[in-house]
């Protein structure tokens, strides 16, 4: 089994890297009609540049990853680590999550060096980042931080479900997981969003009246919308929402209001509100959970076998060892999982769009989506496969063509 294992990571790795090289070559690609004069001549190069750039260390991350992996299964070094631990702590469900939160550690320090170049090298030189390393370790304790209080506890409490019941325990565990991630889904933006960023409510003014008079017109309460200090890390403009009822937010950056027109800015909430209108959160949602009950199926029905465990060099079978076989043979099943999801996104993001058209304006949607992607260098013509494994949103040309 341990080739198969091999074979599912290498495989994984040549789809990623085969995309990656596709787009490339897409890049390069005389863009739309539609699109075509977005980028002067330096605009385009750069934004080639960029893209490439970014690919290149995504994929020695990756490769780096894929090369340590490998050597931990020839080597057995997982069944070692599950060996030191089980010494030293007499506790199954101790050593299953000091275990995993060990490998998560070694994972993170594995891809820091290459987060750190895109941000402080890559982002740094196309003028994206204003993140600085202090703000950078701050997020990432924090990040730290919340992990271990949120998800040290739920994945306790999942190893204990599966101590008590064991073949049907995956039923439990999946109801586990919903609950928290609906509780998250409904309030992880007021609890988690301001402990990285100050969320203030869009002060008096003309934009505010314009933006109150829209919604007016739709019937949406303006009470939580927000504008966040995202200029703190990067110069590109966002704007999102979340939540489902009355925890609905809509989310500005400073970044958007200070790039775009009133008229855009208005466009681009509208397109927030149509997600919400068009019950988009509510469905991404239903159809996540509709996945992790199929994973914990597959779960629950794969932990019967040792196998998983003892493949891995292990001599008695564990809860972590078996979980880490699972899910890496898992891989296909996710990256299908991924394709469903983006498909997904991708179409309500046009259906946004066209919310916003109608509702509002097309003219100011249209502009608004043109710089909101030249601003951020984006690639006007990316390769379809990429776009199927890649994107949540869909091309600009697609989203121009959509908005007519
Ligand atoms: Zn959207």
């Amino acid at each position: 089994m341990i080739e198969l294992i091999v074979f599912t990571l290498v495989a994984a790795f040549v789809l990623e890297a085969s995309l990656e090289q596709l787009n490339q070559g897409s890049a390069l690609k005389k863009p739309d009609p539609l699109v075509a004069d977005l980028y002067d001549k330096t605009g385009r190069e750069k934004s080639i540049k960029y893209g490439a750039e970014k690919n290149r260390s995504s994929l020695l991350s990756s490769a780096l990853s894929l090369s340590v992996l490998i050597l931990a299964l020839t080597f057995g070094w997982f069944a070692d680590l599950d060996r030191q631990i089980s010494k030293s702590i007499d506790n199954a469900l101790l050593t299953s999550l000091v275990f995993i939160w060990l490998l998560s550690v070694i994972s993170w320090w594995i891809s820091l060096p290459f987060t750190l170049y895109s941000t402080f090298s890559i982002e740094k030189r196309y003028g994206f980042n204003t993140t600085t390393l202090k703000l950078f370790i701050v997020d990432s304790v924090k990040g730290t931080l919340i992990s271990l209080v949120i998800g040290g506890p739920v994945l306790a409490l999942v190893i204990w479900l599966y101590q008590e019941f064991q073949g049907s325990f995956w039923i439990y565990a999946w109801a586990l997981v919903a609950a928290v991630s609906l509780f998250m889904f409904m309030f992880g933006t007021k609890l988690i969003l301001p402990l990285f960023n100050k969320l203030t409510p869009l002060p008096g003014g003309d934009l505010r009246t314009a933006i109150s008079n829209y919604c007016d017109s739709q019937g949406y309460s303006l009470k939580n919308l927000y504008v966040m200090d995202g200029s703190k890390r990067s110069t590109k403009a966002n704007a999102f929402f979340s939540g489902l009822g009355k925890s609905k937010t809509i989310v500005l950056f400073d970044t958007l209001i200070e790039k775009l027109t009133q008229d855009e800015i208005v466009a681009v909430l509208a397109h927030e509100i149509g997600h919400y209108k068009k019950r988009h959160t509510l469905a991404s949602f239903t159809a996540s959970n509709f996945q992790t009950f199929a994973i914990f199926a597959l779960f629950g029905w794969a932990l019967q076998y040792d196998q998983l465990s003892e493949t891995l060099g292990a001599a008695t079978p564990s809860f972590h060892l078996s979980a880490l076989t699972f899910f890496i043979l898992l891989t296909p099943l996710q990256i299908v999982f991924g394709l469903i999801n983006n498909s997904l996104s991708r179409r309500n993001e046009l259906a946004a769009d066209t919310f916003a058209a109608q509702t509002y304006k097309r003219a100011p949607m249209r502009s608004a989506l043109s710089k909101i992607s030249t601003d951020s260098l984006s690639n006007l013509t990316p390769h379809p496969l990429y776009v199927a494994f890649n994107y949540t949103h869909p091309p600009l040309v697609a989203r121009l063509r959509n908005v007519g």
